[in-house]
């Protein structure tokens, strides 16, 4: 865990290195794209192949820029207590055509009666369930299941995992997928991860990996539970809402 820490610490200054600059590099890059086209237009033979490498690789660009660009946007966001089953529901909404693409299941496996209540970001708390729905979904082959779950703890904590039938990861995997820039796609930024470890601190909460090669991936998200007010209960025990 210290060395997770280690590594969370040089996100938000990669993220805040890279704002200061991704701004001019969206004007060039919109540049080299319009350029681009204008080359579709009339390459032939092998020009055809080496246009679509360099739009391709534009597309990568983008990506690393917006997701350095999420690292960087939530430090002047104020904390809120927010609910965690709309907050969650809001993402699973949002990720669903993508699961259905794939022919991927989504089921909530929702343990825990009553609301909860977080204290944190919470479009980086969105972010981070993304994140983590994303890269299940990546890892996942047609026809299988992701579940995704919220579970007691104790008093002052809840569990949000995210159990997928993927490809699992070997141990060494395991061992640096919290690092910066690692990643195993080819298309991949190596961020996401790292990005969900450091929200879940910044709530004092912790992240754990679970994955077993070929069989699939559990990553569990131990949060700590804002106290709300208790709800008192009239004579029968029956719950009094107060808005
Ligand atoms: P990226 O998705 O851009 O590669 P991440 O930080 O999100 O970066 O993930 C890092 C790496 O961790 C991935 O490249 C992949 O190898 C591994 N990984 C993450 N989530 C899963 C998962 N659910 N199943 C299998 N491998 C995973
Ligand atoms: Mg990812």
């Amino acid at each position: 865990l210290k060395r997770q820490m280690e590594h969370s610490g040089s996100l938000s200054a990669i993220g805040q290195l890279a704002a200061s600059i991704a701004h001019e590099l969206k004007n060039a890059m919109t540049s080299v794209r319009g350029f681009t086209e204008l080359l579709k237009l009339s390459a032939e033979g092998d020009s055809v192949r080496y246009v679509h490498v360099i739009d391709s690789e534009m597309d990568r660009m983008e990506s690393l820029m917006a997701e350095f660009l999420t690292l960087s946007k939530p430090t002047d966001q104020e904390d809120e207590v927010f609910d965690l089953h709309k907050c969650l529901g809001d993402v699973v909404t949002v990720m669903e055509p993508q699961a259905t693409m794939r022919n991927i299941s989504v089921f909530m496996d929702n343990q825990v009666g009553e609301a909860v209540s977080l204290k944190g970001k919470k479009d980086r708390m969105k972010q981070a369930f993304i994140n983590l729905i994303k890269n299940a979904l990546e890892a996942s082959q047609e026809g299988t299941t992701l579940i995704v779950s919220l579970e007691h703890y104790d008093d002052g904590h809840i569990v949000v995992a995210f159990s997928d039938e993927g490809s699992g990861m070997t141990d060494l995997q395991i061992k640096q997928v919290f690092l910066p820039f690692f990643t195993t796609k080819r298309e991949g930024t190596g961020l996401g991860l790292p990005f969900v470890l450091e929200t879940a601190e910044s709530m004092g909460g912790h992240l754990f990996v679970k994955s077993e090669l070929g069989k699939g991936t559990r990553i569990e998200l131990l949060l700590p539970v804002q106290e709300t007010n208790p709800v008192p209960t009239d004579t029968d025990g029956a719950a009094i809402l107060i808005p």
